[in-house]
């Protein structure tokens, strides 16, 4: 994403957030070096970095799937993915990416409030040097997780380089939410009155002949450049009516 696109998006995109802090994600079954309990564990792992004394969310997992529908399907059951891909669609450098949508304007019933969430899908590139324990030659899966977990509660990048949100990350290193990170996640997250309920969807398995897996690994889509990226904005912004829309937001090294 291009700074000029970027600095637009953040200027005219409402704050996200999901209308509950009980978000659930549904987890690939492909997992880095096929450690399928350690990518799980990984995921939970980053999940519970959210989950503070004064308030936030921890995404739990509804399932597994083999599913990569990323987005939004406005007539179909929409889950939370996170994907492990050895098989990267997207710009070859970037380590990760996270799909967004949301309500541009409230509109009920489907939007109830402006800069509400309605998916938020995270893939990871199974081509980068991720490893579960960051040794020095490789990137912390962590981390990562953890970074883009936060994108898909609504949080955008920050300057601070100990925030959980900085954009870039070094080989080895590990984080922690910040105290100004800590902050933000409860004012936007408050604790919940009531418990969330446990999620109830379960596994989720599609055929390979509907899933896009095939298609994007037969036609992997070309490194997203800016007029791409406002094209798809503005085919968006094309379905003004619908109230809805997605962020997509492309980071080159993390
Ligand atoms: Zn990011």
């Amino acid at each position: 994403m291009s700074l000029a696109l970027a600095l637009a998006l953040a200027l005219t995109a409402p704050q996200l957030r999901w209308p509950r802090a009980c978000v659930s994600y549904h987890l690939s079954v492909e997992a880095p070096q096929g450690e399928v309990a350690r990518w799980a564990g990984a995921v939970e792992a980053a999940a519970a970095a959210w989950a503070v004394s004064c308030g936030g969310v921890a995404p739990r997992r509804a399932g597994w799937t083999n599913s990569r529908a990323v987005g939004y399907d406005l007539e179909g059951d929409n889950i939370n993915l996170i994907l492990w891909l050895p098989h990267w669609p997207h710009a070859p450098e970037a380590l990760a990416l996270t799909t967004t949508t949301y309500c541009e304007v409230a509109a009920p019933p489907r939007c109830a409030a402006e800069g509400q969430i309605l998916d938020a899908d995270i893939e990871i590139n199974g081509g980068r040097p991720f490893a579960f324990d960051a040794p020095s030659l490789s990137y912390d899966l962590f981390s990562a997780l953890a970074h883009e977990i936060g994108h898909a509660l609504g949080f955008e990048h920050s300057p601070r380089l100990t925030s959980m949100m900085h954009p870039q990350i070094s080989l080895g290193a590990q984080r922690t939410l910040d105290t100004e990170d800590i902050a933000a996640l409860c004012d936007l997250y408050p604790p919940e009155a009531s418990p969330c309920p446990a999620p109830t969807q379960g596994d989720l398995w599609v055929a390979e002949a509907d899933e896009g897996a095939d298609g994007c690994q037969l036609q992997p889509r070309a490194a997203p450049p800016p007029a791409w990226a406002l094209a798809w904005a503005l085919a968006w912004a094309l379905a003004w009516a619908l109230r809805i829309a997605p962020r997509r937001a492309l980071r080159r090294r993390f």
